[in-house]
């Protein structure tokens, strides 16, 4: 779509760069499945490090991550605890359901985050009539929440919790990154509360493809299995992983940058008339803003800035999600605000 000027749809959007794709031709492959891709190996061993885990699997995509650690961690007939507008539930195509033969149990959080009570009530009692608890999975940061952070002592609760009831916890951490640039905490630190983690590269951290499921010796032996058994493993994938590993060097202090820019968008959108922003949502690189306005709602604000070269999707009725990523700059936020202003301008 090369009307658009500014594109705020996602940070999935990104493009490689110069020196990503530098890195990309430079890289040694070999045969993955057969685990002879030195990029690919060195690639689960550096997050492996990262994330304070023993070991680690390159899949093609986030879905992916999330899926094959519910294959692992649950039975059939089994309910997995997470929040309502979480991406499991809402953004796999009901892949839980079609491949675990589980069902969700979704609790209503606040700005993402569930509450510790209404877990513990959700955790299913030993009844023939009742579904078992198989597994618990948190998303940090929260994409329909509008990136909103996890907090640590709230998962610690969590966490405690599970391990009483034996239950496994599984961290759906796409954009982990961006909480620990955010907040300054390590992502060991969260990681080492969850027997599972999904980090992805091709959102905030700007690799075209790619998930590293995270977890014990044992957990990515099966990963492994099962990633073949949903048609994901793949062969001279070192190419790829090269993207990753730039991105590990490159791109994660400089998510700083895209949390700035949300910030800018926030604060100079607030105040126009007709639209509403929960401050208190912007802690990444996330801007949900409210339309209430006499002449559009989201969908039509959305469709009139995108003839202005402004990109941003509705996400419901009310909401417009701007994303702020690596190919966005300050100016360009500038100027979407511009673009804002003038369409808007009488309520
Ligand atoms: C993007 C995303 C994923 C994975 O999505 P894919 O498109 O399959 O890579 C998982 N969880 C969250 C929270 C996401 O935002």
């Amino acid at each position: 779509m090369n009307h658009i000027r500014i594109d705020l749809r996602s940070d999935t959007v990104t493009r490689p760069s110069r020196g990503m794709r530098d890195a990309m031709m430079r890289a040694d492959v070999g045969d993955d499945v057969y685990g002879e891709d030195p990029t690919v190996n060195f690639l689960q061993e550096r997050v492996s490090e990262l994330l304070g885990k023993d070991d680690a699997l390159y899949v093609p995509s986030g879905t992916m991550s999330n899926q094959i650690a519910i294959k692992i961690h649950t039975q059939p007939g089994q309910e997995v605890i997470c929040e309502e507008n979480c991406h499991i539930f809402n953004y796999e195509a009901g892949a839980s359901a079609f491949l675990s033969r589980v069902q969700m149990h979704t609790l209503r959080g606040n700005y993402g985050v569930l509450n510790i009570d209404d877990v513990k009530n959700a955790i299913r009692a030993e009844n023939v009539h009742l579904p078992p608890t198989g597994l618990i999975c948190i998303e940090n940061t929260h994409n329909r929440a509008g990136g909103t952070i996890y907090p640590l002592e709230n998962i610690a609760e969590i966490a405690k919790l599970a391990a009483q009831k034996g239950i496994p916890l599984h961290l759906d951490g796409a954009r982990l990154m961006n909480a620990v640039v955010a907040t300054g905490i390590p992502a060991r630190e969260w990681t080492g509360y969850f027997d599972s983690v999904s980090l992805c590269f091709s959102k905030g951290l700007g690799a075209p493809i790619g998930s590293v499921l995270s977890g014990t010796k044992e957990f990515i032996h099966k990963a492994r299995k099962y990633r073949k058994i949903f048609g994901g493993g793949m062969r001279q994938v070192g190419i790829l992983a090269a993207a990753c590993l730039y991105a590990l060097d490159n791109n994660i202090k400089r998510l700083a940058d895209d949390h700035e820019n949300a910030c800018l968008l926030a604060e100079n959108l607030k105040n126009l008339p007709g639209l509403f922003i929960d401050m208190k949502q912007v802690q990444t690189n996330m801007v949900m803003i409210h339309v209430r306005h006499s002449k559009f709602n989201s969908v039509t604000l959305s469709q009139a800035l995108l003839q202005q070269g402004v990109a941003a999707n509705a996400v419901d009725a009310e909401r417009i999600r701007a994303v702020t990523h690596l190919d966005i700059t300050k100016d360009q936020i500038l100027s979407a605000v511009e673009i804002f202003r003038d369409l808007i301008k009488d309520a």
